[in-house]
């Protein structure tokens, strides 16, 4: 095991774990209004740059 040589003061420590916090995702609008990830196909409407790749949830259980 690996033993530190020696100690991190309270203010070394504090820098150190300045930097471990979870990351927000960045969240855009689409079209149809929903909230999605940017880079990602709507999971509402199903669209990536008004076309259509998937059929929105709500159809697919519809039908
Ligand atoms: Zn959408």
């Amino acid at each position: 095991m690996a033993v530190q040589q020696n100690k991190k003061s309270r203010s070394r420590k504090g820098m150190r774990r300045s930097h471990d916090r979870i990351a927000v995702p960045s969240v855009i609008v689409c079209t149809c209004g929903s909230y999605t990830l940017p880079h990602r196909i709507c999971p509402t409407c199903g669209k990536y740059h008004q076309v259509s790749y998937t059929k929105p949830k709500a159809e697919s259980t519809n039908v």
